[in-house]
Order: C-alpha cells, then structure tokens, then sequence
C-alpha cells in the first residue's frame, strides 16, 4: 500500500512532465506537527552520515487516515503538492519508540530522499535481518533487531549504495 501511494505520485509526475506543464507547484510547506523532534533527529543523522546538507524543507507530516487496514503510515507525493505522510494515530501509538522511529525513517526515505523500498534480507546465522529502513514491512521488524542493527541501518539511509 505504501509502495502504491508512491506510485502514483511518480504516475502523475509523469503525466504532468508529458504534457509540458513543468513547475509552478505549491510554495514549500513545513508542518511536522507532533513529528517535529523526528525530523531534527532525521536531519542530524544525515548530517553525521554523510549528507551535511540536508535540510527538510518541504514536508508535512499529520495525523490521520492511511489507505489500508496495514498501514501504519503512508508518503503521498507528486509535483503538484508537498510532499505528504499521514500517520494512523492508533496504529503508530501500539509501537515503541524505536519502532516509531524505523517507521519515520522509513516514510521519510520516501518523502525526504525520494528513495524506493528496499527488500534485501541479510542472513546472520538464523535470522534474516533487513538492510534498509525502506524494507516494506519494516513495522514488523523485532525490535531488538533494531536495536542491534541501528547504526548499520542509520549510516544505510543515507548511503544506499554502500
Ligand atoms: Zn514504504
């Protein structure tokens, strides 16, 4: 469902680049509401990970309904709006910090760097451990899989290539 919500954000850009119509999108929002410590958390992370310049600009991040009994939170965007993650307050409230966290990370990914989901299981013995925030179903990760994994899947965040 995440994955849909991008979709259609990359359909209707390229529906608005094919018949010419290029900028005059709306002026930058900022509004993280209840998600403001987040982002700065979000911006200082790029910052020690290799993006210094990296300022988040144009988000809005709400409360409200997301698109599926799924989903936890979901980033809407595309050219003619900002870019947008609504947050089901009462799906959001049933996880732990580091959860919430992940979850952030994951839709800002979407939102802020404009990254795509990244599946890859890493095996350590037997266990199966995501190598991205942007893993899907990253809601579901054992949380002291992310806590093991945090410094790996910070610095992953911002140097996707690695
Ligand atoms: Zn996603």
């Amino acid at each position: 469902m995440l994955k849909i919500q991008k979709m259609l954000g990359l359909a209707l850009l390229a529906a608005l680049a094919a018949c010419g119509s290029n900028g005059g999108g709306p002026a930058p929002v900022q509004d993280f509401g209840a998600f403001r410590a987040s982002v700065e958390e979000f911006e200082a992370l790029a910052h020690t990970q290799g993006q210094p310049g990296l300022r988040v600009t144009n988000l809005i991040i709400k409360y409200g309904p997301v698109s599926s009994a799924q989903t936890v939170a979901e980033c809407t965007h595309g050219s003619n709006m900002n870019p947008t993650i609504t947050v089901d307050a009462v799906k959001f409230g049933a996880y732990g910090a580091l959860q919430q966290r992940a979850i952030l990370f994951h839709e800002m990914g979407h939102c802020v760097l404009d990254r795509r989901h990244l599946n890859t299981l890493r095996q350590v013995g037997a266990i199966l451990v995501p190598t991205s925030y942007l893993y899907a179903a990253i809601a579901d990760v054992d949380v002291n899989l992310l806590t093991d994994y945090q410094p790996t899947l910070d610095r992953e965040l911002f140097n996707p290539s690695e």
